[in-house]
């Protein structure tokens, strides 16, 4: 199995405010994570092609598209523009948060020619929060979402996983009617943004191909496992994605500082490796999105790759017995009720 990571340095130079959680140095991470991983042979890194303009239209609002570039070309290094109160951008952010929605196409592209059997897109800004007419919590473009439409419209059936701490609200906007992309989220509940209950599962003809599971604080890794196998998995062959993206957010780690989830990067290696057995049949890519704590993105990181590559490796032992099983029967029968009802 080979592995292409799309990445480019200029996404460090998207710089934010002192303290600032989502920083550059989160990149310095996940590239150790990589450098640690014993596939490292498997691995050669590329820089993506910015994303044309038609394909950030299929997406988002061009006003907002416009609003975007002309907040970032009118700030400076030390005047920084804020999108939202958490979404701050500087001039070379425009060019960053392009090439960020763009790195899901070149990996595309590697994936069809067969160049690579696998991607990692390790960019910055993220994008899951950003919906189709607002930038917000730190992304300023819907880069999973890019490619997802862009591969819908070709004809694939797409999942998006995403296991980011937060729910991919952005994400989910953009295919809450759509039955060609089915999107899956785990989150902490409750937690910014404050979507993502079990009973949203899609509307029109995309009802029933939105999954949320709403996962309560301090929740370990058996109980995400159990979800995957009692609610997701059966979800998914039902579906039977054709792609499946990965939204990997590294901030469910416990060490975030964040959020309160109980996992380990041996928990995220598990989830991870758990989606891909669900989806034998699926080009596989993963984003990244949020992830906080450097060492957790490092060891979370490696973990993605070595599952990636489908030579699993664990950084940290998987936990069990926190809480979270009784949300995961929660979400399942809530989910039952909602599919009957209407
Ligand atoms: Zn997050």
């Amino acid at each position: 199995m080979s592995l292409v990571v799309i990445t480019d340095d200029r996404f460090g130079d998207h710089t934010v405010p002192a303290g600032f959680p989502e920083r550059p140095a989160r990149l310095g991470a996940a590239l150790a994570g990589i450098a640690r991983s014993h596939a490292v042979d498997a691995v050669r890194s590329m820089s993506p092609t910015p994303a044309p303009m038609e394909a950030l239209v299929a997406v988002h609002d061009q006003a907002m598209i416009d609003l975007a570039r002309e907040t970032c070309a009118a700030a400076t290094v030390d005047r920084p523009g804020h999108l939202d109160a958490d979404t701050a951008v500087v001039p070379a952010t425009w060019e960053a948060s392009v090439l960020a929605a763009g790195a899901g196409l070149t990996a595309v592209d590697e994936l069809r020619s067969a160049r690579a059997d696998t991607a990692f897109c390790l960019v910055r800004p993220p994008g899951h929060h950003a919906t189709p007419s607002h930038s917000m919590g730190f992304c300023v473009l819907n880069n999973v979402a890019v490619t997802a439409r862009a591969l819908a419209d070709a004809g694939e059936r797409v999942l998006i996983a995403d296991i980011d701490c937060h729910h991919g609200n952005g994400t989910q906007d953009c295919f809450i009617g759509d039955p060609r992309v089915m999107f899956v989220s785990w989150h902490q509940w409750p937690l910014y943004p404050g979507t993502g209950r079990a009973d949203e599962i899609g509307i029109d003809a995309g009802r029933g191909f939105t999954v949320n599971v709403p996962l309560p604080p301090g929740t370990t890794g058996d109980h995400y496992r159990a979800s995957v196998e009692q609610i997701v998995a059966p979800e998914i062959e039902r579906f039977d994605p054709t792609w499946l993206l990965i939204s990997a957010g590294f901030d469910a780690h416990r060490a975030d500082p964040l959020t309160s989830m109980g996992l380990t990067a041996g928990d995220y290696t598990q989830l991870i490796v758990d989606i891909m057995d669900s989806t034998p049949r699926a080009k596989v890519m993963a984003f990244l999105e949020g992830g906080y704590d450097l060492e957790a993105v490092t060891k979370c990181t490696t973990g993605l790759i070595g599952a990636l590559v489908q030579s699993t490796e664990f950084t940290e032992t998987v936990t069990s017995g926190g809480p979270g099983g009784a949300a995961v029967q929660a979400v399942a029968e809530v989910r039952k009720r909602a599919m009957e009802g209407g």
